[in-house]
């Protein structure tokens, strides 16, 4: 059954940051666009995870759209550093006021979207048995979508409540008093753990790898610097397109080895201090390049765990062993570590004590000794994603000739400037593998730009189909992996590298799932291709 009355010009799917701000774009070149998403209503990463202490760590007037004055002026970042219900609230004003929503259908997942060579259109099929067609194809699917439950035998048996944070109830969950169990400790376990730590019974964190994590140092937004930062928008946003990471944050360019042990000391006590990821993207900039000055910023901030932390036993589990600071996506926190302090927390290593499997009342470790049943009335799987892929991975996408996404990707994605792939034309992904990364939404907003320039270029030149040259993909690919080489995070498990181990298949082999050569230099490659007449594809 074909759901549209009139075909559109254009699917896209997702309604995210992404997703919305791509159909605005098209709405305003005048096209008809159908938008399909799985949720009941927009934002995306904002509308799913709502669970206790959601927010993000990108500073609140550096995240949201920068495309309308009017919108800039109109809305009030009530603090520094977001909660989720304000993001969602913030993106729910924005669909009503471009009047996104009519051509939004919610409640509707894709399963599948085929290219037909001899029409040059998309079939998208969703879940329903639905079907819609369209020549362009859209992707806004989020990078942190495919949400992963963890592979522990007995998963489905456990009698009392139990959620994945990505899947967190629309009603309240009471937690008072409450026995709750918590599986994860990455940059969601982390918020969760600090926000209910107070409230509940009792909490049990099982931890399988701890995390490095470094103070949000969150605030309202009084007033006075509302007003400033109103006025300062277009700084703000010239500052994040300065910066490899597009946070406002840039790379300090002494080395950690080159200053003096007191000069590196007295920084990373400022960093510390201070809020949002300077610690992180703003710290010297050898840091996350060269082990040597990786292994003194990890043992500045592990002195920072000990401080903080009473149990010196606790305080070393958490500290992590395998891999340095910063080389996964560092966690923001408020408290975390002090939370380890109260009498109503236990922290279980799993490496000491793994699990064998949740059974109806709880979580049963092994023990030297045997084993150990954990109770609960309520478990929380904070377990992740499967990355950037994930989402692609779990559509059936088939391109010309039948051509399976799944299988040209199995190893890894192979992608131009991570926007199109060969043998998939007029597919355009927003945000897909192989795109700068950092502070999302400037990189979304980049992205959707750039594909927007490219459709109009299309339509103005009667052009009806677009793909990728194979040498522009090679060379990007290549390009990619050039990029990649030499940052230490590359050499660490974590859903950036494409390790996830509760997907068959994606729990040991590293992928580049991101252009690191920075947002600076992706913007410039871009831009060079479009003012060069778009060479590296070949239209018809
Ligand atoms: P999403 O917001 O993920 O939207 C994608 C949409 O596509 C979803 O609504 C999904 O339902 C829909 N969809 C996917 N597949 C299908 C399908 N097959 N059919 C129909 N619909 C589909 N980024 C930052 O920059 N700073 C932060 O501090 C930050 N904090 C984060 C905190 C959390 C808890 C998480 C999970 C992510 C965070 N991120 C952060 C990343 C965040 O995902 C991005 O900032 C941004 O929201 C991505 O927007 P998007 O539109 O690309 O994707
Ligand atoms: P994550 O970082 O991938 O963490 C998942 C956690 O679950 C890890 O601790 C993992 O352990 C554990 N886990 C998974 N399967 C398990 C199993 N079978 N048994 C035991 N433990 C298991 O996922 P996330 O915390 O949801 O964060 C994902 C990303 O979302 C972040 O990196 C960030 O980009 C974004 N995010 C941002 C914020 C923010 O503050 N802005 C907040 C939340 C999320 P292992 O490490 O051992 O696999």
């Amino acid at each position: 059954m074909v759901v549209t009355s009139s075909e559109p010009d254009a699917i896209i799917i997702g309604a995210g940051i992404a997703g919305m701000y791509q159909l605005y774009r098209l709405r305003e070149l005048g096209m008809r666009v159908q938008v399909f998403e799985a949720g009941s209503d927009v934002g995306g990463t904002w509308y799913w995870n709502r669970y206790p202490g959601a927010r993000f760590d990108s500073e609140s007037w550096s995240y949201g759209y920068s495309f309308s004055e009017e919108l800039l002026q109109e809305w009030d970042w009530p603090e520094h550093f977001a909660a989720q219900p304000d993001t969602l609230r913030y993106l729910r004003l924005v669909a009503d006021k471009f009047d996104l929503r009519p051509h939004i259908r919610f409640g509707c997942r894709v399963s599948a979207a085929h290219f037909d060579d001899t029409s040059g259109r998309w079939t998208v099929i969703l879940e329903s048995g639905e079907q819609a067609r369209a020549r362009l194809l859209i992707t806004a699917l989020g990078p942190l979508s495919a949400y992963t439950l963890p592979n522990i035998p007995g998963r489905d048996s456990f009698a009392g409540q139990a959620f994945h944070t990505a899947r967190w109830p629309h009603e309240p969950v009471d937690l008072r008093g409450k026995k709750v169990g918590i599986i994860g400790t990455g940059a969601t376990a982390i918020q969760v753990i600090q926000t209910i730590a107070r409230d509940v019974g009792h909490l049990t964190v099982f931890q399988r790898t701890p995390n490095w994590a470094a103070p949000l140092h969150n605030r309202p937004i009084t007033p006075e610097e509302q007003a400033r930062i109103k006025a300062s928008y277009p700084e703000i946003f010239a500052r994040c397109r300065e910066t490899a990471t597009c946070f406002i944050h840039q790379t300090d360019p002494r080395n950690a080895l080159d200053v003096s042990p007191e000069e590196r000391e007295a920084f990373w006590e400022k960093l510390y201090s201070e809020p949002g990821f300077g610690i992180w993207v703003g710290n010297f900039a050898d840091v996350l390049t060269d082990p040597r000055a990786n292994d003194l910023a990890s043992a500045f901030v592990a002195k920072k765990i000990r401080q903080r932390v009473k149990d010196p036993n606790t305080a070393e589990k958490l500290i992590p062993k395998n891999h340095g600071f910063g080389t996964r996506r560092l966690p923001l926190e408020s408290g975390y570590y002090e939370v380890y302090n109260q009498n109503n927390v236990r922290l279980v290593d799993l490496n000491e004590t793994p699990i064998e499997r949740i059974t109806p009342q709880g979580v049963l470790t092994s023990t030297k000794a045997g084993s150990e049943e954990h109770t609960f009335d309520i478990l929380i799987y904070a377990t992740g994603f499967d990355g950037v892929t994930g989402p692609y991975d779990r559509m059936d996408i088939r391109g010309s000739g039948g051509r399976r996404l799944r299988d040209d990707w199995i190893d890894t994605p192979r992608t131009f400037l991570g926007i199109q792939a060969t043998g998939f034309p007029n597919m355009f992904m927003v945000l897909g593998p192989h795109t700068a990364r950092g502070n999302i939404p400037r990189n979304i907003e980049e992205i959707v730009d750039w594909i927007t320039g490219l459709i109009r270029y299309m339509r103005r030149h009667g052009l009806v189909r677009v793909e990728p040259r194979p040498e522009a993909v090679d060379e990007w690919g290549r390009h990619v992996e050039e990029a990649v080489a030499g940052l230490l995070f590359s050499q660490v498990n974590s859903w950036q590298t494409g390790i996830n181990r509760n997907v068959e298949g994606r729990d040991s082999v590293r992928r580049t799932l991101g252009y690191y050569g920075g947002a600076v230099a992706y913007r410039l490659r871009s831009e060079e291709v479009a003012t060069g007449g778009y060479q590296e594809f070949i239209f018809g």
